[in-house]
């Protein structure tokens, strides 16, 4: 059986969980401050925070963007469905907007039309670890006076052109981005998230919300010679990554560039394989574009079923995935208004998802291509 991913850890996560276990410390502490420092180092950030996962993450960059009750989010439909449930966590609304077809993500040219003066912010997605178009995004944003909250729950080691400059993902341009690190994305902590910012005052505020909203860490009253007596002056969440996670994180970090280095390599080698299957749509990377190629979606031609072709896959022992869902077609948000969403439902109904992680071999990948051609060969 090719799964569709499969995490990549040794020894050297073992260890880092067993040193933390032994140590005495075991929730948030020197470990998760040690992550946060390599973490913001890693992608140019001012600012990171270690959070229970990138739902919760996102929570809280909303909170701190100033969403509440009655405001409007503009975000996509075409993600998982954490992205419209953060909007709702903050009794806001999320107003979708199409993608484009191609790259997955966020059309800017359509992200106007739906501002109205209850918008408060763009949450934009980097879909399946693809970049999206940050610079247009932001200065629309800029324009009209809107935060910009970046989903960048897969997007760990992708990068961006920036004026002419390639950076990180999370560098954060926009006020908050917000990385996964579930099993299913790039690098993982079991669970876990981390939210980067360049302002102090938003990741002073993540901290203490992560926290119950407490008025001091607990390392810090831990760590004292006087007492200190806690306050809780705000609502705040049990938001926390624990040091075993983040010391696993820290070893998933180091790996991250091998990791995305030869996830490109996959990527590529599926370009090339595919080459002689013009019937099969390849992802589309723009010029602006580094992915880690978090998942690989294809296009399917017109002539095949997507349930039909997946089943043939997996009678294969090849397991795939179909395309990203749409929140606005599961009940929570059938009622939500928004305009029509042509390319999202396309998305979601005529791609599939492929196999990709670094242990895969040259075998795997050519019998992965083998099969999908075979399944998807045009009548002749
Ligand atoms: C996975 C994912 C999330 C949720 O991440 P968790 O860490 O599981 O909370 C949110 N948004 C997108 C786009 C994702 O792919």
């Amino acid at each position: 059986m090719i799964p569709l991913m499969r995490p990549l850890m040794d020894q050297k996560e073992v260890d880092a969980a067993a040193r933390v276990i032994l140590s005495g410390w075991i929730t948030q502490g020197p470990e998760v401050a040690a992550f946060e420092k390599e973490f913001a180092a890693f992608v140019g950030a001012e600012h990171a925070t270690a959070v229970s996962n990138c739902t919760t993450g996102l929570h809280l960059a909303l909170l701190v963007a100033g969403v509440e009750a009655g405001d409007e989010v503009i975000t996509v439909s075409h993600s998982y469905i954490a992205t419209a449930n953060a909007i709702r966590y903050c009794n806001a609304e999320p107003v979708f907007v199409d993608v484009d077809p191609l790259t997955h993500n966020m059309d800017p040219a359509l992200v106007e039309a739906a501002i109205t003066p209850k918008t408060k912010a763009i949450l934009l997605v980097h879909q399946m670890g693809m970049p999206a178009d940050l610079s247009a995004l932001v200065a629309i944003a800029r324009r009209h006076d809107l935060k910009v909250i970046e989903d960048a729950a897969c997007a760990a080691g992708s990068e961006i052109l920036w004026e002419g400059e390639w950076e990180r993902i999370g560098r954060c341009r926009g006020d908050a981005c917000v990385f996964s690190f579930h099993p299913r994305k790039v690098v993982s902590t079991g669970d876990g998230g981390m939210i980067t910012t360049p302002h102090a005052d938003w990741a002073a505020k993540f901290k203490a919300l992560r926290q119950h909203g407490m008025s001091v860490p607990d390392t810090v009253r831990h760590g004292s010679a006087q007492v200190i007596f806690e306050s809780h002056p705000v609502l705040g969440y049990n938001y926390r990554m624990t040091d075993i996670q983040a010391a696993v994180g820290r070893e998933q970090l180091r790996r991250l560039p091998g990791m995305v280095e030869r996830r490109r390599e996959i990527a590529d080698t599926y370009r090339k394989l595919f080459a002689s299957a013009q019937w099969i749509g390849v992802p589309h990377e723009p010029a602006f574009a580094r992915t880690n190629w978090q998942s690989y979606a294809v296009r399917l031609p017109d002539h095949v079923d997507q349930r039909a072709v997946m089943q043939a896959m997996l009678d294969a022992g090849i397991a795939t995935r179909r395309g990203i869902m749409c929140a606005h077609r599961e009940d929570g948000y059938r009622d939500s208004a928004h305009a029509p969403l042509p390319h999202s439902e396309w998305c979601q109904d005529r791609t599939i998802v492929l196999p990709l992680y670094p242990q895969m071999t040259q075998a795997d990948i050519e019998e992965v291509a083998a099969t999908l051609k075979k399944v998807t060969e045009p009548p002749a």
